[in-house]
């Protein structure tokens, strides 16, 4: 019988790769002045933890690391709160199985 070997949603995260397009954030805030809830609640939602809050209560991005799983999408970019592009060819998360 195999062993069950546990590991957690960090390590696994870890095994990705990510190539960054310098300069080119595929992801942007469009309002970070007057953060709405949605905004706010990305920065305990999104899997990746791209999203911070600094100490002045804005909302920041880095988009690098991003999973591209569109949870942010779909949560702020009806309302006009983010920029959301797929990375260009080449760029961006490069999953690792196993
Ligand atoms: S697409 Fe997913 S992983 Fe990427 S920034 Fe949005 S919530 Fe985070």
């Amino acid at each position: 019988m195999k062993p069950i070997v546990k590991q957690r949603v960090e390590d696994k995260l870890y095994q990705n790769r990510y190539l960054v397009d310098s300069g080119r954030p595929h992801i942007k805030i469009l309002n970070r002045l007057f953060p709405s809830s949605n905004l706010v609640a990305l920065t305990q939602v999104c899997p990746a933890k791209c999203y911070q809050l600094n100490d002045r209560g804005q909302v920041t991005i880095v988009s690098d690391g991003c999973l591209e799983c569109g949870t942010c999408r779909v949560l702020c970019e009806p309302e006009d709160e983010i920029s959301w592009n797929h990375p260009r060819g080449g760029f961006g998360v490069l999953f690792k199985f196993g």
